[in-house]
């Protein structure tokens, strides 16, 4: 069974978003659990927790299924000491929230060396930061998300991802989550056929598929390998609909949150829809 959704708005309260989810046809969502764009936020409160984990109750939203996504301003891999740290307990931040909402994954762009360090150092750097994040929560799994690779964003190649796994001791609470838009601005074919079937398999023999924990659907505006990371509604940018098509008959996809990051949110419950005519 395929679980669609998109990355919905929290505002007026992180209980707000199941609703959203849910008027928008979604069996899945994304969130923030905090301003996406600053690094302090309150604690949540008791209230703030038990409303939303009612609301995910109340329309039928199951954790697994629910894949919040960290700030923007977060840098695991980050090549000076103040700011790694600054990320770090950002990170144990959001890793803690995720635990108190009864969340089982955060997703995050694992980091960028600022072309201060080597690409090697800062992978090891963002393994790192996960581990300290994993021994200071419990039961929420550290998703990595591929990116585009624009400036010197990390972890546009599998193996990238796969050198950042292997340094996560807990691998039990690693995963992997695949960007439609980044995969093909990074360079992987995801339009023919052949190069789909290609992206996926490199993906199990790099990382390995059992690492999948969900997917991030989006149309690119750039061109493939352009390393530009701009999205694009289903269907309207350079990868266009046949790909997305394939994907909704992909077992691959089954039982995971397939989440919308598309540009108009007017735009998302006509988006689901399309996409589960074509399951
Ligand atoms: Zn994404
Ligand atoms: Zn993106």
């Amino acid at each position: 069974m395929k679980y669609i959704g998109a990355h919905v708005s929290t505002a007026g309260g992180l209980h707000n978003a199941p609703k959203n989810a849910h008027n928008i046809g979604a069996k899945a969502f994304a969130l923030f659990t905090k301003n996406q764009r600053q690094w302090k936020a309150a604690p949540l409160s008791e209230a703030t927790i038990n409303a939303f984990k009612k609301a995910c109750q109340t329309y039928g939203f199951l954790p697994e299924f629910i894949l919040p996504h960290d700030s923007y301003l977060i840098n695991l891999g980050h090549p000076e000491k103040e700011g790694l740290q600054k990320s770090r307990e950002a990170f144990v931040d959001e890793m803690q929230r995720c635990e108190q909402l009864g969340l089982s994954m955060l997703n995050f762009h694992p980091g960028s060396h600022l072309n201060k360090i080597s690409v090697s150092e800062c992978l090891k750097r963002i393994g790192e930061s996960v581990n300290i994040a994993l021994e200071n929560s419990r039961g929420v799994t550290a998703v990595i998300e591929n990116t585009a690779g624009q400036g010197s964003n990390l972890g546009y190649t599998f193996e990238q991802i796969a050198e950042i796994l292997f340094y996560i001791e807990d691998k039990s609470r690693a995963g992997v989550c695949i960007d439609t838009c980044h995969a093909y601005s990074a360079g992987y074919d995801l339009l023919t056929p052949e190069g789909y079937r290609e992206t996926f398999r490199q993906l199990d023999a790099v990382i390995g598929k059992k690492y999948l924990r969900g997917i991030h659907l989006n149309d690119s505006k750039k061109d493939f390998g352009s390393h530009v990371d701009r999205h694009e509604r289903i269907g309207e940018g350079t990868l266009g609909p046949e790909v997305f098509l394939r994907m909704m008959k992909d077992p691959l996809l089954d039982e995971i949150p397939i989440i919308l990051e598309t540009p108009d949110e007017n735009h998302w419950a006509e988006e689901i829809s399309l996409l589960y005519s074509w399951v």
